[in-house]
């Protein structure tokens, strides 16, 4: 076990705040409410294994290049390690090792038999080339080889990568052992072994759960005014499903910049936009240009922060409009931000919550292979809605129980499930 006190302190969070104590606090506010000792609470603030590779490749041009590939399990109590790999330059051993901790909780709320993990690698995958990647993506499986597998980590798709890249794991896992285990990771191809449903997966979960709060509230989607930011796997499948079940989605962006449309933007004539110019929105004719501060805080009825994490500071929350926020990314809205918005009765949908249908449909993914058994799509989301709507109910029971806000009922429910399973288990030896 590695103290976290021995991880870099670096941290490239835009708002210069350190990811990992952020995770920390929530976690610690957790506990405090649920009454844990402190040995508990010291178990499950500390990472299970944290491990760093040294992964070398030959570019195109000639040049060899040694990039740090990372992957930490926080966390198997519950079952094998699960997370996504995020390809971003901003990635650092304290970011993964957060977004490892979210991961445990999230899959504990959810209710599916997984521990949490996450994996990342400091580069700007758009800066390198397909057959550079796949070298990359290859050499950095082949170093985990032994910390991997159907029964013991399974490593997603997270920021920076896709199916492409976990069919290139699974593919590499495979040659290393000498057989097919589609199993080693998911979010993989259809052709591989794949689910349906599994690409639009977190962004479905994202409009399920704004559907369920609006409910409660007396609302349908229709006409609801949404603002998304980043338009990547879960932004714009979130923007397309919300356009679909007839909300106005009026504003989304990429890293590049945004569009703004005050009538609501043609979300399928947007995705062929994007997927024409570099996956980017920018220069969109049926709509005007916004940067990604001002979109922030646009007059809308829904926010959804679908990019990075630490988007909503104590800089801007009092200028944020939105009453409701579901947090598609990991993170977007800090601890101090959270507290003021939730001062003025916005809501604040947990990131745990809100975007859990990726890795519920991962779940549905690996049950299916483990079975040799694949439902069509309907199934897969009809599973997976059953499952989004029952914990969003089972958080909004218990922020009305214990008289808390969403996020500390959604990291006690979470929180409290690990802890349980932990004093079961026992400690050994
Ligand atoms: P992605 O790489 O497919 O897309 C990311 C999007 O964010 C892109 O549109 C990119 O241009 C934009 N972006 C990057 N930097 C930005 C910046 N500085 N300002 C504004 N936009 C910026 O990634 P993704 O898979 O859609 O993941 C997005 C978020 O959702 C991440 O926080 C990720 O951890 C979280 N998430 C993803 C999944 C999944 O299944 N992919 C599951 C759960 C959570």
């Amino acid at each position: 076990m590695v103290s976290m006190s021995t991880l870099p302190l670096e941290s490239a969070s835009p708002a210069h705040i350190c990811p990992f104590d952020q995770a920390c606090s929530y976690l610690e506010a957790a506990a405090k409410e649920l009454k844990l000792d402190q040995g508990t609470l010291e178990i499950l603030s500390h990472p299970r294994k944290v491990v760093t590779v040294s992964i070398p490749v030959k570019l195109d041009d000639g040049e060899v290049r040694v990039l740090a590939g990372h992957r930490v399990q926080h966390s198997d109590i519950l079952g094998p390690y699960k997370g996504g790999i995020r390809y971003h330059p901003a990635v650092t051993l304290r970011e993964v090792s957060a977004l490892a901790m979210l991961m445990t909780w999230k899959c504990a709320l959810l209710g599916i038999p997984y521990g949490g993990a996450k994996g990342g690698i400091a580069i700007d995958p758009k800066r390198y080339s397909v057959g550079e990647l796949e070298r990359i993506t290859r050499r950095y499986t082949s170093e985990l080889i032994k910390d991997i597998g159907p029964s013991v980590d399974i490593p997603a798709p997270d920021m920076g990568t896709s199916a492409r890249e976990m069919a290139w794991m699974m593919d590499t896992y495979s040659v290393n052992v000498g057989h097919a285990v589609p199993g080693v990771v998911t979010g993989k191809p259809i052709s591989v072994g794949g689910s349906r449903g599994r690409e639009m997966a977190t962004g479905r979960g994202t409009m399920i759960i704004v559907r369920e709060a609006l409910a409660d509230r007396g609302k349908s989607l229709i006409g609801v005014r949404v603002a998304i930011q980043g338009f990547g796997n879960v932004g714009s499948a979130a923007a397309e499903l919300l356009y679909q079940e007839g909300a106005k989605v009026i504003a989304v962006s990429t890293g590049a910049g945004g569009v703004f449309a005050a009538d609501g933007l043609d979300i399928p004539a947007l995705k062929a936009y994007a997927a024409s110019n570099r996956k980017s929105v920018v220069g969109f004719p049926q709509g005007t240009p916004i940067s990604n501060a001002d979109l922030l805080t646009l007059p809308c009825d829904v926010l959804i922060p679908a990019a990075l994490e630490n988007q909503i500071t104590e800089a801007n929350a009092d200028q944020v409009q939105a009453q409701i926020i579901a947090e598609a990314a990991n993170g977007p809205v800090t601890l101090e931000a959270n507290l003021s918005l939730e001062a003025r009765g916005v809501t604040v949908l947990p990131d745990i919550l809100a975007n859990a249908g990726g890795v519920v449909v991962s779940y549905l993914e690996w049950v299916q292979g483990l079975s040799y058994l694949f439902w069509d799509e309907e199934r897969v989301n009809r599973e997976m809605e059953h499952l989004m709507v029952q914990a969003y109910h089972q958080v909004i029971k218990q922020s009305q129980v214990r008289q808390i806000p969403l996020r500390l009922a959604a990291y006690t429910l979470g929180v409290g499930r690990v802890a349980q399973a932990l004093s079961d288990r026992g400690l050994y030896p």
